[in-house]
């Protein structure tokens, strides 16, 4: 892992995988740069420990992310996302050496040193040294989204078995989504992934009552079976066939909660794509409910949610999974990675250690 001395390297964007192609690892490139001179006055310098790799930096290596709250990532700039740091020198009273900081956007640059201006940094505090990379998980924005999807889109009714199922189940938000729809008090939870390995997980670990392989099983088929009495919810990460199979199990009235739609992000389709003609008309003919849902719309409910999320944990409740990838020069590999499924619960990349 680099840097052994106080050096400072770059993560930027070298080519664009193409409004329809698959992005990969030769996209991003790695160069050596100047470290950051001192501080000027209300600027803090930090040195990163975590970088978030995301799904929706798929839309920012075009040249027009099509999305409101991202922007595209410009050829040759630092790649900038999620990140988590510490204070190596603070020319800001707000802050001192050795405190924890995050930023409030996803304009953290892939470097191993940085000058933030103060007014755009918080200190992370309370989260113990070895959870810090929790924050950009399940303590952070994919966290979020699993637990307030499912509280502001679902409508988990307890006691009435309700039956709910998770595409994308193993993956950050998936995996919050069902541990939460249990804790909120659903009845049956059914959890979609890309392998077995996976799909153990879900059911050994996370406590889901059954996990179909899309790769090898028939999605329509495994859900007949394993729900009878048909879905009530759905918490839809993948869209795709998963989805005209998942839905074409729904009962009337039912919802599916729209997170994202990660198996066409390599296409140049708007979002949400529009379903297909078949599906579309069972959806209007059941009912069901299929509303966008974006996490940024509930930030007045993060406070409280985060709460729910840190005590459910301490109380052994939630379960965190992640998947690290070492060194800032494998960030952009750990992007492709998570893309093609390589990861169980939320892909990290561990930048430095907090000495
Ligand atoms: P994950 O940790 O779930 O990682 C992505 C996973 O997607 C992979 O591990 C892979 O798992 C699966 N995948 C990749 N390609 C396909 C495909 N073609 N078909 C089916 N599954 C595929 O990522 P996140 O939890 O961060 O994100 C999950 C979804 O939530 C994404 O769609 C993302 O855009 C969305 N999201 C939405 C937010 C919102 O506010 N609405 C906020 C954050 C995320 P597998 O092995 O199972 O294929």
């Amino acid at each position: 892992m680099i840097p052994t001395m106080k050096q400072n390297y770059r993560v930027f964007l070298k080519s664009r995988p193409g409004i329809n192609g698959v992005p990969v690892a030769s996209n991003f490139a790695l160069e050596k740069t100047v470290l950051p001179t001192s501080p000027v006055e209300n600027e803090v310098q930090v040195q990163t420990l975590y970088l978030s790799v995301d799904p929706y930096m798929r839309c920012r290596m075009n040249e027009d992310s099509g999305v409101e709250y991202a922007k595209a990532w410009s050829l040759g700039g630092t790649i900038t996302g999620g990140g988590i740091g510490v204070v190596c020198v603070s020319s800001c009273n707000e802050f001192k050496c050795g405190d924890i900081v995050m930023t409030a956007g996803l304009d953290w640059p892939w470097v191993n040193y940085h000058n933030f201006p103060g007014e755009i940094l918080k200190v992370v505090t309370g989260v113990p040294k070895e959870c810090l990379s929790m924050m950009l998980g399940l303590f952070g924005l994919t966290g979020l989204t699993g637990c307030l999807g499912v509280t502001e889109k679902g409508n988990i009714i307890p006691g009435m078995n309700q039956t709910i199922v998770v595409s994308g189940a193993a993956g950050a938000c998936g995996s919050v989504a069902g541990q939460v729809a249990k804790i909120k008090g659903c009845g049956k939870l059914v959890g979609i992934c890309g392998t077995e390995t996976k799909c153990n997980f879900l059911t050994q670990e996370l406590g889901f009552d059954a996990a179909i392989c899309y790769r090898s099983q028939n999605v329509a088929d495994k859900l007949s079976s394993i729900c009878p009495n048909g879905v009530d919810m759905y918490f839809d990460n993948v869209g795709g066939e998963i989805s005209d199979s998942v839905i074409s199990c729904m009962n009337k009235n039912s919802c599916i909660i729209l997170c994202g739609q990660i198996s066409v992000y390599n296409e140049d389709k708007p979002y949400p794509p529009p379903l297909s003609e078949e599906t579309e008309s069972f959806v209007k003919k059941q009912r069901i409910s299929r509303d966008r849902f974006l996490v940024l719309n509930y930030q007045n409910k993060f406070g409280e949610t985060l709460e729910f999320l840190q005590a459910s944990f301490k109380a052994g409740k939630l379960i965190n999974k992640e998947t690290t990838v070492h060194g800032l020069e494998n960030a952009g590999i750990a992007f492709i990675d998570m893309m093609n499924g390589q990861n169980i619960g939320k892909q990290i990349v561990k930048v430095s250690e907090l000495v």
